[in-house]
């Protein structure tokens, strides 16, 4: 059944070129999700025609050239990143035959993961014409935006994109994330909207972490009355920046004073660009200044760009936490998260963006790749046989997502478990629930992402009531260096009003033990179990970080390679270094000061089953 939102496509003036583009994407919307499956069989068929030729297709599942799906589901295995590795391999070392894409469409280049495989990144091949499958998807998210927001096209946006150093397999192809791919590529900067930021693209493209981000704060800063919108990939980008101008405003209004930038910017094409923008205005930076030296940064986006009609930036998974943050700094803008997308394939776009961030659903666009969906719910066994197309999955129920795309993967288990929502046209809208498998175990328990997520929300929730505080951001990790072994998290905390930064000093300490219990009494049965009855799980512990702390973090991951556009806060770790760096900068730590709530299990057998 169709979305009944406001301004369906057929509603949508046509009055100018711009306008009629966005009638025609909302009419396209319309027409492949109503027509999701045939869509499906096609794609089906024209991925399989064009890589039946391969070594994996034809010698490995013996396709035979064969391009229905009765064939292809009883001959392709369902596979994940580790089975593919010596393909993979075997291509970044140079070998150009055809193994995993047909002849005339080889890998072109490798997009790295933020998913890893024995620690190490995982590579994910690419051909040429899936830049414009994605491009294409991207390019739906703004029409169905305009349908709620007008004047849009009036302003401008100022989004936080970064690049990494791009590097090379030994067999010479690119390895880089993929936004790093986009934004250097030609395409990105044909695209309108690439025209329509304050960022400018030698901004973007400077690897310097620092330059980068000022260049883009400061031409932000300048043009602070075109911005309309303000965003970043990942909700954490947004964070970031805020936290960035919080700390190097003083920096910014003296370049902005004398309308100069100093000399700590020393990339060529960064003065350049900057120059092309910055002028001496003292009355923006007498502004700046007085943002400053209020602190806090409550209501910060909205005071400095009054214009600015939402923020754009994704809020789902693991981003959800990031939420209250955003709302502090924005003063509650509406927050849309537009888009589903990964390494391996961009998914799906979300249709009804005015929600609230936690009702965000993606709607899956049939003509980006094949998509079949494992039960990971009910009688869900886990094997190939259960898997379902895109068309015939049911509302209500939890699947893991396995695409095939144009780029060499075949029934490929993307790790991402997604509840169905309900559907727009015949195409099915999901809630991204998590991202498959344990984050923290001392015994039996088993805590996954969304468990900690719950619980980090619940305890958060205690905070802000009674310690007026926002967890900005957390990680945890399972100690196990006495017994029993305890679960320890991590969170850096920002005072709700007044100071800037927040500490254990800022925040009543009884209040932050409570928080421990909290996140404790939020927990699944088993940890409590372990907690109560088989005591084989210490108390929780908070140990409450100084200000900067995850800033520190994302430093360091992306000193060592990591994507800064597309870097997440691990939610768990493990490296000995991180945990160094953590506990050095440790301002205060609380344990749980009770056992939780906890009962036997009631098994509930049917009246049948017990006879
Ligand atoms: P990467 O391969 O580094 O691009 O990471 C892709 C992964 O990021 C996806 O498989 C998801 O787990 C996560 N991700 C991407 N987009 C979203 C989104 N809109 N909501 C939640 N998680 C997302």
């Amino acid at each position: 059944m169709a979305d009944s939102t406001p301004g369906a496509a057929t509603r949508t003036p046509a009055s100018s070129p711009a306008k009629e583009m966005d009638t025609d994407k909302l009419r396209f919307i319309e027409e492949v999700t109503t027509n999701a499956d045939a869509m499906q069989e096609r794609v089906l068929g024209e991925i399989l025609a064009r890589n039946a030729e391969t070594e994996y297709l034809a010698s490995k599942c013996g396709l035979a050239g064969a391009t229905d799906r009765a064939t292809f589901r009883a001959k392709v295995p369902m596979v994940e990143y580790e089975d593919l590795l010596p393909y993979i391999r075997r291509i970044a070392n140079g070998d150009r035959s055809p193994i995993l894409t047909g002849p005339g469409h080889p890998v072109t280049e490798f997009f790295t993961s933020s998913g890893t495989s024995g620690g190490e990144r995982k590579l994910i091949p690419t051909v040429e014409d899936e830049r414009h499958r994605s491009l294409l998807l991207g390019s739906l998210a703004m029409p169905v935006i305009n349908q709620y927001v007008p004047g849009l096209d009036k302003g401008r946006g100022l989004y936080f994109h970064f690049v990494n150093l791009e590097t090379k397999t030994p067999g010479g192809l690119l390895a880089q994330p993929v936004l790093t791919s986009l934004f250097k590529s030609d395409h990105f900067k044909k695209l309108p909207l690439s025209g329509a930021l304050t960022s400018p693209v030698a901004a973007i493209l400077c690897p310097n972490a620092f330059q980068s981000m000022y260049a883009q704060m400061l031409c932000g800063l300048c043009h602070r009355h075109d911005v309309v919108r303000v965003g970043a990939t990942f909700a954490s980008g947004v964070v970031r920046a805020i936290t960035f101008f919080l700390d190097n405003w003083e920096k910014l209004a003296a370049d902005i004073d004398a309308g100069t930038l100093a000399d700590r910017i020393t990339d060529p094409s960064v003065r350049e660009a900057v120059a092309g923008v910055l002028r001496p205005d003292p009355e923006l930076a007498r502004f700046i200044r007085a943002e400053g030296y209020e602190g806090g940064g409550a209501g910060i986006i909205a005071r400095i760009w009054p214009n600015t009609k939402y923020l754009d930036t994704i809020v789902t998974g693991s981003m959800a936490q990031y939420v209250p943050t955003l709302n502090h700094y924005s003063g509650g803008l509406p927050i849309f998260s537009t888009l589903y997308a990964s390494s391996e394939c961009a998914f799906g776009v979300n249709l009804s963006p005015m929600c609230d961030p936690s009702e965000v659903s993606y709607t899956i666009m049939p003509f980006m790749a094949y998509f079949e969906f494992l039960p990971v719910d009910g009688e869900a066994r886990g094997d190939a046989s259960q898997l379902v197309e895109l068309a015939h999955v049911e509302a209500g129920r939890e699947y893991e997502l396995v695409i095939t795309t144009y780029t060499g993967l075949n029934r490929y288990r993307v790790g991402d478990v997604l509840r169905v929502t309900g559907f727009h046209n015949a195409a099915p809208r999901f809630r991204f629930v998590r991202r498959k498998g344990v984050l923290l175990s001392v015994d039996a328990d088993k805590t996954d992402q969304a468990d900690l997520q719950r619980a980090v929300e619940r305890a958060a929730a205690l905070l802000r009531r009674h310690g007026g505080a926002i967890v900005v951001d957390y990680t945890s990790r399972a100690c196990t260096k006495s017994f029993p072994g305890h679960y320890v998290i991590y969170w850096e905390l920002l005072k709700a009003k007044g100071a800037q930064s927040g500490g254990g000093a800022a925040v009543d300490g009884d209040v932050l033990d409570r928080c421990c219990l909290e996140m404790e009494e939020a927990l699944n049965w088993v940890y409590r179990e372990g907690r109560v009855a088989l005591c084989s799980i210490g108390p929780l512990e908070i140990r409450v970080v100084r200000s900067g702390t995850f800033q520190e973090l994302a430093d360091l991951a992306v000193s060592r390679g990591a994507s800064a556009g597309q870097y997440k806060v691990p939610r768990c770790v493990t490296a000995p270094r991180i945990v160094e760096l953590l506990d050095s900068r440790v301002v205060s730590s609380h344990l749980s000061p009770a056992l939780p709530d906890w009962a036997p299990e009631m098994l509930s057998f049917s009246p049948k089953e017990k006879e």
